[in-house]
């Protein structure tokens, strides 16, 4: 594994980005943190695990991921553009990345079982995956309304082995799974581990997930640096939690001449609460989910309801050095309605051959915007998070007639 992957100055010991991340819990859970934080220092320079993980990666992810020139899509709209297709990783996006790093630094605290929330199930499905692989048990939190939506990624779980565990209070969808999920955990934060899905949550998590995704740049940038002798002008990904983000541009941080682009969803408006998941543009700095960052609130002060087409994406925070970094203006966030998002799948689609997750569609629709602004020239590497197998029913069933499927 290439050795520059764990070495970021940022978070400082506390967990702080900036003022941003933190650990805002309950004493009896900063005891599991403080241990969670220590065992991750130490395997994060022991050879065996780097190893055990790169091995992983390469033999059961399929790593590394290609970079693909879209040659169609650069001609058209007049930029170069690449995409890193980590919709080729084994079970279809990013995820598997910092599932499979949780589920061995979990074994090797001597956990028995991963616990987790999952909205669509993409998380729950990743997480599943690599408790089966490591060898631990595996309950997966899901709000009941959401289970009835996503059957199939139910189905998956449970063929892994995996428990699925409703959450029946409220809305029934992510929140609450995030809630039922928690209290579980509290109950028993010795033998369980929390395998937080994104780079959220309180410190290490945040840390942690960045760095188990921060492959995802290290290859990209020598895989563009091969293909074209370059760095690459802009990056471009979607932020949900910011995950796949983070990935891709940790190892371009330090290179001034790269531009970097993160793409919120603005939904379906911006105008109206709950319209949308546009955290970085609408939202103001608050604690949530054990952490401090950009968060939308409603008029109490609680975490807004959230909307996105991609159900990946809709998340009332995001993750804190996200907020650092659009502070510091290191990171451009942007964001991109529903329709955009829908148009770029499509166009991905019938232009390339890919067909791209919606979450990642986000970051395709701002990329061709970014092309078209900058006509003749400018070179864009675009993190495809992941495949959109999971949305081609729903895309049909709600937007099959505009674009001559039916
Ligand atoms: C979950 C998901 C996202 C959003 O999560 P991040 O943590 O922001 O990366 C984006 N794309 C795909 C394909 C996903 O499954």
């Amino acid at each position: 594994m290439a050795e520059n992957i764990f070495d970021c100055p940022l978070p400082d010991e506390n967990g702080f980005f900036g003022e941003y991340g933190g650990a805002f819990i309950p004493p009896e859970l900063q005891v599991i943190m403080n241990e969670i934080s220590s065992s991750y220092d130490e395997i994060r320079k022991d050879s065996d695990f780097l190893n055990e993980l790169a091995d992983l990666y390469q033999h059961y992810v399929g790593r590394p991921s290609p970079l693909f020139h879209a040659k169609h899509l650069s001609k058209k709209y007049g930029a170069a553009i690449y995409f890193k297709r980590e919709d080729l990783n084994h079970t279809g996006a990013h995820k598997i990345n910092h599932c499979l790093g949780e589920a061995l630094l979990a074994k090797k605290m001597g956990k028995k079982k991963l616990i987790a929330e999952t909205g669509a199930g993409q998380h729950g499905v990743a997480l599943a995956t690599a408790a089966a692989l490591v060898g631990l048990e595996c309950d997966i939190y899901m709000g009941e309304v959401d289970m009835e939506k996503e059957r199939p990624n139910v189905v998956r779980m449970h063929i892994l082995g995996a428990k699925v565990i409703p959450a029946t209070h409220g809305r029934r969808t992510l929140k609450e799974a995030v809630d039922t999920a928690f209290e579980n955990y509290l109950k028993d934060p010795v033998t369980q581990f929390y395998a937080i899905g994104s780079v959220v949550g309180p410190h290490p998590f945040p840390k942690m997930v960045r760095d188990f995704q921060s492959i995802v740049g290290v290859e990209a940038k020598e895989q563009f640096q091969q293909i074209t002798g370059k760095l690459p002008e802009n990056l471009v990904a979607s932020v949900g939690g910011g995950s796949n983000a983070m990935g891709l541009f940790t190892a371009f941080i330090n290179d001034e001449s790269v531009a970097m682009h993160g793409v919120e969803p603005a939904g379906r408006s911006l105008e109206i609460p709950g319209e949308n998941a546009a955290t970085m543009t609408l939202g103001k700095p608050g604690v949530m989910h054990g952490f401090k960052s950009y968060m939308l609130q409603d008029s109490n002060g609680e975490p807004q309801e959230v909307y996105s087409v991609a159900s990946g994406l809709d998340y009332p925070s995001v993750g804190p050095q996200h907020a650092y970094l659009k502070d510091i203006g290191r990171v451009n966030y942007h964001y991109v309605y529903d329709h955009e998002a829908i148009d770029a799948f499509f166009e991905l689609s019938r232009e390339e051959g890919i067909i791209p997750a919606i979450e990642s569609a986000h970051a395709v629709a701002y990329a061709l915007k970014l092309a078209k602004e900058n006509n003749n020239g400018g070179t864009i590497l675009v993190n495809l998070s992941g495949r959109g197998d999971k949305d081609i029913d729903f895309v049909v069933e709600n937007y099959g007639d505009k674009y001559g499927i039916k």
